[in-house]
Protein backbone atom coordinates (compact mmCIF):
# COMPACT_ATOMS: atom_id res chain seq x y z
CA UNK A 1 0.00 0.00 0.00
CA UNK A 2 1.33 3.50 -1.11
CA UNK A 3 0.31 7.00 0.58
CA UNK A 4 1.13 9.30 -2.05
CA UNK A 5 1.31 13.34 -2.03
CA UNK A 6 1.11 13.64 1.69
CA UNK A 7 2.34 16.32 3.71
CA UNK A 8 4.71 14.03 6.16
CA UNK A 9 5.20 14.57 9.99
CA UNK A 10 7.72 12.92 11.27
CA UNK A 11 8.88 14.05 14.52
CA UNK A 12 12.73 13.72 14.48
CA UNK A 13 12.82 14.56 10.52
CA UNK A 14 10.58 17.14 10.54
CA UNK A 15 8.03 17.76 7.50
CA UNK A 16 8.29 17.53 4.00
CA UNK A 17 5.66 16.09 0.84
CA UNK A 18 5.88 12.73 -0.72
CA UNK A 19 4.95 9.18 -0.69
CA UNK A 20 4.63 6.67 1.75
CA UNK A 21 4.74 2.61 1.04
CA UNK A 22 4.10 -0.15 3.16
CA UNK A 23 4.54 -3.99 3.05
CA UNK A 24 3.57 -6.45 5.65
CA UNK A 25 2.55 -3.92 8.72
CA UNK A 26 6.31 -1.26 8.37
CA UNK A 27 6.66 1.10 6.68
CA UNK A 28 9.34 0.22 3.84
CA UNK A 29 10.07 3.40 1.82
CA UNK A 30 9.70 7.26 2.16
CA UNK A 31 9.68 8.89 -1.06
CA UNK A 32 10.63 12.59 -0.83
CA UNK A 33 9.14 14.99 -3.97
CA UNK A 34 7.43 18.06 -4.71
CA UNK A 35 3.96 18.09 -4.77
CA UNK A 36 1.03 19.91 -3.72
CA UNK A 37 -0.22 17.36 -0.83
CA UNK A 38 -3.74 16.45 -0.58
CA UNK A 39 -3.11 15.79 3.51
CA UNK A 40 -1.44 15.83 6.52
CA UNK A 41 0.39 12.28 7.80
CA UNK A 42 1.53 11.62 11.27
CA UNK A 43 2.06 9.04 13.17
CA UNK A 44 -0.75 7.27 14.20
CA UNK A 45 -1.75 9.07 18.13
CA UNK A 46 -1.13 7.69 21.29
CA UNK A 47 -3.14 8.31 24.12
CA UNK A 48 -1.98 6.45 27.60
CA UNK A 49 -4.89 7.88 29.71
CA UNK A 50 -8.30 6.94 28.71
CA UNK A 51 -10.98 5.78 30.71
CA UNK A 52 -13.56 4.94 28.65
CA UNK A 53 -15.57 6.43 25.71
CA UNK A 54 -19.03 6.35 23.05
CA UNK A 55 -20.58 4.23 26.05
CA UNK A 56 -17.45 1.74 26.72
CA UNK A 57 -15.45 2.14 29.83
CA UNK A 58 -12.11 0.08 30.90
CA UNK A 59 -13.91 -0.86 34.58
CA UNK A 60 -16.26 -2.85 32.41
CA UNK A 61 -13.24 -4.41 30.24
CA UNK A 62 -14.98 -2.82 27.02
CA UNK A 63 -11.91 -3.38 25.41
CA UNK A 64 -13.06 -4.23 21.54
CA UNK A 65 -15.54 -1.29 21.36
CA UNK A 66 -12.67 1.50 23.08
CA UNK A 67 -10.47 0.16 20.12
CA UNK A 68 -13.14 0.47 17.53
CA UNK A 69 -14.08 4.00 18.14
CA UNK A 70 -10.20 5.15 19.06
CA UNK A 71 -9.27 4.61 15.52
CA UNK A 72 -12.22 7.48 14.19
CA UNK A 73 -9.34 9.22 16.11
CA UNK A 74 -6.58 8.63 14.71
CA UNK A 75 -5.59 6.40 18.18
CA UNK A 76 -3.37 3.20 17.08
CA UNK A 77 -1.94 2.89 20.71
CA UNK A 78 -3.57 3.45 24.06
CA UNK A 79 -3.80 2.61 27.97
CA UNK A 80 -7.54 1.78 28.82
CA UNK A 81 -6.88 3.25 32.11
CA UNK A 82 -8.40 2.27 35.68
CA UNK A 83 -9.92 4.39 38.50
CA UNK A 84 -8.81 3.01 42.28
CA UNK A 85 -10.50 -0.39 42.25
CA UNK A 86 -10.18 -3.12 44.97
CA UNK A 87 -7.53 -5.49 44.24
CA UNK A 88 -9.84 -8.37 43.08
CA UNK A 89 -11.16 -5.77 40.39
CA UNK A 90 -7.94 -4.71 39.15
CA UNK A 91 -6.76 -8.48 38.69
CA UNK A 92 -9.86 -9.78 36.61
CA UNK A 93 -9.50 -6.37 34.42
CA UNK A 94 -5.78 -6.89 34.05
CA UNK A 95 -6.53 -10.81 33.26
CA UNK A 96 -9.42 -9.57 30.58
CA UNK A 97 -6.60 -7.27 29.41
CA UNK A 98 -3.97 -9.50 29.00
CA UNK A 99 -6.19 -12.36 27.14
CA UNK A 100 -7.49 -9.67 24.74
CA UNK A 101 -4.27 -8.66 23.90
CA UNK A 102 -2.55 -11.98 23.26
CA UNK A 103 -5.93 -12.96 21.03
CA UNK A 104 -5.63 -10.10 18.92
CA UNK A 105 -2.11 -9.22 18.21
CA UNK A 106 -2.71 -6.58 15.94
CA UNK A 107 -4.85 -4.34 18.32
CA UNK A 108 -4.07 -0.77 19.61
CA UNK A 109 -4.65 -1.90 23.17
CA UNK A 110 -0.91 -1.88 24.32
CA UNK A 111 -1.72 -2.61 27.83
CA UNK A 112 -3.83 -0.58 31.14
CA UNK A 113 -2.72 2.44 33.02
CA UNK A 114 -3.44 2.07 36.41
CA UNK A 115 -4.78 5.02 38.19
CA UNK A 116 -4.42 4.88 41.90
CA UNK A 117 -5.53 3.23 44.34
CA UNK A 118 -2.00 4.03 45.78
CA UNK A 119 -2.85 8.29 45.63
CA UNK A 120 -3.74 10.59 48.38
CA UNK A 121 -7.17 10.68 49.96
CA UNK A 122 -6.32 14.74 49.80
CA UNK A 123 -6.61 14.63 46.43
CA UNK A 124 -9.00 12.21 45.14
CA UNK A 125 -10.69 13.75 42.29
CA UNK A 126 -13.31 11.07 41.11
CA UNK A 127 -11.48 8.00 42.73
CA UNK A 128 -13.46 6.56 45.52
CA UNK A 129 -11.88 7.31 48.73
CA UNK A 130 -12.87 4.03 50.38
CA UNK A 131 -10.57 2.22 47.60
CA UNK A 132 -7.69 4.58 48.46
CA UNK A 133 -4.90 2.67 50.22
CA UNK A 134 -1.13 2.16 50.41
CA UNK A 135 0.73 0.02 48.50
CA UNK A 136 1.63 -3.83 49.87
CA UNK A 137 4.39 -6.34 48.39
CA UNK A 138 1.39 -8.61 48.49
CA UNK A 139 -0.45 -6.35 46.05
CA UNK A 140 2.06 -5.84 44.07
CA UNK A 141 2.74 -9.19 43.48
CA UNK A 142 -0.18 -9.11 41.29
CA UNK A 143 0.34 -6.01 39.25
CA UNK A 144 2.16 -6.99 36.20
CA UNK A 145 1.59 -7.76 32.61
CA UNK A 146 -0.50 -6.39 30.87
CA UNK A 147 -0.07 -2.97 32.89
CA UNK A 148 2.36 -0.68 31.30
CA UNK A 149 1.59 2.37 33.13
CA UNK A 150 0.86 3.01 37.62
CA UNK A 151 0.09 6.41 38.61
CA UNK A 152 0.76 7.04 42.31
CA UNK A 153 1.30 9.56 44.75
CA UNK A 154 4.54 10.05 46.20
CA UNK A 155 4.08 11.01 50.11
CA UNK A 156 1.86 8.14 50.74
CA UNK A 157 2.69 5.18 53.11
CA UNK A 158 5.12 2.90 51.66
CA UNK A 159 4.86 4.57 48.17
CA UNK A 160 8.97 3.27 47.80
CA UNK A 161 7.19 -0.40 47.28
CA UNK A 162 6.16 1.03 43.69
CA UNK A 163 9.51 1.14 42.35
CA UNK A 164 9.74 -2.81 42.61
CA UNK A 165 7.03 -2.12 39.91
CA UNK A 166 10.02 -0.46 37.43
CA UNK A 167 11.73 -3.40 37.20
CA UNK A 168 8.41 -4.99 35.43
CA UNK A 169 8.99 -2.11 32.91
CA UNK A 170 5.61 -0.19 34.34
CA UNK A 171 6.39 3.68 33.89
CA UNK A 172 5.53 5.37 37.48
CA UNK A 173 3.54 8.50 37.02
CA UNK A 174 3.08 10.74 39.94
CA UNK A 175 -0.67 12.21 40.57
CA UNK A 176 -3.32 12.85 42.90
CA UNK A 177 -0.64 13.90 45.04
CA UNK A 178 0.14 16.65 47.95
CA UNK A 179 3.84 15.92 47.83
CA UNK A 180 6.19 18.03 48.58
CA UNK A 181 9.14 18.99 46.08
CA UNK A 182 11.43 16.91 48.10
CA UNK A 183 9.20 14.09 48.54
CA UNK A 184 8.67 13.92 44.60
CA UNK A 185 13.00 14.29 44.20
CA UNK A 186 13.25 11.03 45.84
CA UNK A 187 11.25 9.29 43.27
CA UNK A 188 12.67 11.45 40.31
CA UNK A 189 16.43 10.10 41.56
CA UNK A 190 15.21 7.01 40.90
CA UNK A 191 13.46 7.33 37.28
CA UNK A 192 10.01 8.77 37.94
CA UNK A 193 9.60 11.56 35.35
CA UNK A 194 6.16 11.78 33.94
CA UNK A 195 3.57 13.35 35.91
CA UNK A 196 -0.14 12.60 35.68
CA UNK A 197 -2.90 15.34 34.28
CA UNK A 198 -0.49 18.16 35.04
CA UNK A 199 -1.76 20.02 37.60
CA UNK A 200 -5.18 18.56 37.49
CA UNK A 201 -4.96 16.50 41.17
CA UNK A 202 -2.03 19.10 42.37
CA UNK A 203 -1.17 21.31 45.21
CA UNK A 204 -1.15 24.63 42.99
CA UNK A 205 2.57 26.00 43.05
CA UNK A 206 3.68 27.65 45.82
CA UNK A 207 6.38 30.20 46.47
CA UNK A 208 7.59 28.67 49.23
CA UNK A 209 7.09 24.88 48.66
CA UNK A 210 6.77 24.20 44.95
CA UNK A 211 5.67 21.06 45.36
CA UNK A 212 5.10 18.23 42.38
CA UNK A 213 3.55 21.52 40.65
CA UNK A 214 6.65 23.29 40.50
CA UNK A 215 9.11 19.94 39.68
CA UNK A 216 6.75 19.53 36.68
CA UNK A 217 7.68 23.28 35.48
CA UNK A 218 11.46 22.86 36.69
CA UNK A 219 12.61 19.96 35.67
CA UNK A 220 13.34 19.45 31.77
CA UNK A 221 13.27 15.74 31.57
CA UNK A 222 9.83 15.53 33.34
CA UNK A 223 7.00 15.26 30.87
CA UNK A 224 3.53 16.44 31.56
CA UNK A 225 0.24 15.12 30.78
CA UNK A 226 -2.40 17.35 29.77
CA UNK A 227 -5.80 17.10 29.27
CA UNK A 228 -6.30 19.75 26.69
CA UNK A 229 -9.79 20.03 26.60
CA UNK A 230 -9.92 24.07 27.61
CA UNK A 231 -12.11 23.18 31.16
CA UNK A 232 -9.10 21.25 32.98
CA UNK A 233 -6.67 23.75 32.10
CA UNK A 234 -7.35 27.39 30.83
CA UNK A 235 -6.01 28.22 27.20
CA UNK A 236 -3.39 30.33 28.94
CA UNK A 237 -2.18 27.65 31.36
CA UNK A 238 -1.75 25.43 28.16
CA UNK A 239 0.24 28.05 26.61
CA UNK A 240 2.39 28.70 29.88
CA UNK A 241 3.49 24.94 29.49
CA UNK A 242 4.03 25.02 25.98
CA UNK A 243 6.39 27.72 26.77
CA UNK A 244 8.44 25.91 29.88
CA UNK A 245 8.39 22.55 28.62
CA UNK A 246 8.75 22.81 25.27
CA UNK A 247 6.43 20.20 23.30
CA UNK A 248 9.08 17.51 24.32
CA UNK A 249 7.92 18.19 27.79
CA UNK A 250 4.56 17.37 26.96
CA UNK A 251 2.35 14.25 26.41
CA UNK A 252 -1.62 14.58 25.42
CA UNK A 253 -4.31 12.49 27.11
CA UNK A 254 -7.68 12.69 27.29
CA UNK A 255 -8.65 11.19 30.47
CA UNK A 256 -11.86 10.47 28.64
CA UNK A 257 -14.52 8.84 30.23
CA UNK A 258 -17.45 6.46 28.96
CA UNK A 259 -19.46 9.42 28.65
CA UNK A 260 -17.38 11.05 25.76
CA UNK A 261 -19.13 11.31 22.40
CA UNK A 262 -22.21 10.79 24.10
CA UNK A 263 -25.25 13.15 24.77
CA UNK A 264 -25.40 14.93 28.58
CA UNK A 265 -26.80 12.48 31.04
CA UNK A 266 -25.97 10.42 34.03
CA UNK A 267 -22.39 8.03 33.96
CA UNK A 268 -20.77 6.20 36.45
CA UNK A 269 -16.56 6.49 36.80
CA UNK A 270 -16.00 3.28 38.87
CA UNK A 271 -18.17 3.31 41.83
CA UNK A 272 -19.10 7.03 41.95
CA UNK A 273 -22.32 8.87 39.75
CA UNK A 274 -21.27 11.12 37.29
CA UNK A 275 -23.21 13.96 36.10
CA UNK A 276 -22.09 15.11 32.18
CA UNK A 277 -23.62 18.83 31.72
CA UNK A 278 -22.55 20.68 28.41
CA UNK A 279 -20.36 18.16 27.78
CA UNK A 280 -18.02 18.43 30.95
CA UNK A 281 -18.42 15.08 33.90
CA UNK A 282 -18.66 16.02 37.49
CA UNK A 283 -19.53 14.63 40.41
CA UNK A 284 -22.53 15.80 42.49
CA UNK A 285 -20.30 18.02 44.46
CA UNK A 286 -18.53 19.72 41.39
CA UNK A 287 -15.54 18.02 41.37
CA UNK A 288 -14.19 17.45 37.39
CA UNK A 289 -14.36 13.93 36.76
CA UNK A 290 -12.50 12.85 33.70
CA UNK A 291 -13.32 14.11 30.67
CA UNK A 292 -15.43 13.56 27.23
CA UNK A 293 -12.62 14.96 25.44
CA UNK A 294 -11.76 12.97 22.04
CA UNK A 295 -8.36 12.72 21.07
CA UNK A 296 -8.31 14.53 17.22
CA UNK A 297 -9.84 17.49 19.60
CA UNK A 298 -7.16 17.75 21.99
CA UNK A 299 -4.91 17.22 19.26
CA UNK A 300 -6.40 20.42 17.27
CA UNK A 301 -6.84 22.38 20.83
CA UNK A 302 -3.30 22.11 21.58
CA UNK A 303 -2.20 23.49 18.32
CA UNK A 304 -4.79 26.21 18.35
CA UNK A 305 -3.99 27.12 22.01
CA UNK A 306 -0.06 27.01 21.47
CA UNK A 307 0.57 27.74 17.65
CA UNK A 308 3.08 25.00 17.73
CA UNK A 309 4.90 23.83 14.71
CA UNK A 310 3.34 20.00 12.90
CA UNK A 311 6.52 18.27 13.88
CA UNK A 312 5.95 19.47 17.13
CA UNK A 313 2.17 18.11 17.34
CA UNK A 314 3.64 14.91 16.57
CA UNK A 315 5.50 14.83 19.58
CA UNK A 316 2.88 15.76 21.63
CA UNK A 317 0.28 13.37 20.22
CA UNK A 318 2.79 10.92 19.57
CA UNK A 319 6.34 10.16 19.82
CA UNK A 320 6.53 11.28 23.64
CA UNK A 321 4.20 8.58 25.01
CA UNK A 322 5.94 5.85 22.73
CA UNK A 323 9.61 6.74 24.41
CA UNK A 324 7.80 6.51 27.78
CA UNK A 325 6.73 3.85 27.25
CA UNK A 326 9.73 2.32 25.74
CA UNK A 327 7.99 1.78 22.24
CA UNK A 328 10.85 2.33 19.59
CA UNK A 329 9.01 0.58 16.85
CA UNK A 330 6.73 3.18 16.26
CA UNK A 331 5.92 7.07 16.67
CA UNK A 332 8.04 7.45 13.94
CA UNK A 333 7.26 8.14 9.89
CA UNK A 334 10.67 6.66 8.99
CA UNK A 335 11.79 3.70 6.67
CA UNK A 336 11.31 0.46 9.35
CA UNK A 337 8.94 1.62 11.46
CA UNK A 338 5.23 0.10 12.13
CA UNK A 339 3.01 1.42 9.67
CA UNK A 340 0.83 3.33 12.16
CA UNK A 341 -0.15 6.34 10.50
CA UNK A 342 -2.83 9.03 10.83
CA UNK A 343 -4.07 10.81 7.81
CA UNK A 344 -5.65 14.57 8.72
CA UNK A 345 -6.87 16.81 6.19
CA UNK A 346 -5.68 21.15 6.89
CA UNK A 347 -8.38 21.73 9.51
CA UNK A 348 -6.69 18.34 10.90
CA UNK A 349 -9.74 16.10 11.05
CA UNK A 350 -9.03 12.84 10.73
CA UNK A 351 -9.84 11.22 7.17
CA UNK A 352 -8.01 8.12 7.12
CA UNK A 353 -6.41 5.61 10.04
CA UNK A 354 -3.56 2.81 9.30
CA UNK A 355 -2.51 0.19 11.63
CA UNK A 356 0.15 -1.82 10.68
CA UNK A 357 -0.16 -0.57 7.15
CA UNK A 358 -4.28 -1.43 6.94
CA UNK A 359 -7.03 1.18 6.70
CA UNK A 360 -8.75 0.39 9.92
CA UNK A 361 -10.56 3.80 9.56
CA UNK A 362 -11.97 5.95 6.41
CA UNK A 363 -13.95 9.22 7.54
CA UNK A 364 -15.73 9.34 3.88
FE1 LIG B 1 -7.14 11.33 37.55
Amino acid sequence: MVVEKVLIVDPIDGEFTGDVEMEEGKIVKIEKRECIPRGVLMPGFVDPHIHGVMGADTMNCDFSEMEEFLYSQGVTTFLATTVSTSLEKMKEILAKAGEYILENPSTSLLGVHLEGPYISKEKKGAHSEGHIRPPSERELREIDFPTKMLTFAPEIESSELLLKLVERDIVLSAGHSIATFEEFMKFYKEGVKRITHFPNGLKPLHHREIGITGAGLLLDDVKLELICDGVHLSREMVKLVYKVKKADGTVLVTDSISAAGLKDGATTLGDLVVKVKNGVPRLEDGTLAGSTLLFSQAVKNFRKFTGCSLTELAKVSSYNSCVELGLDDRGRIAEGTRADLVLLDEDLNVVMTIKEGEVVFRSR
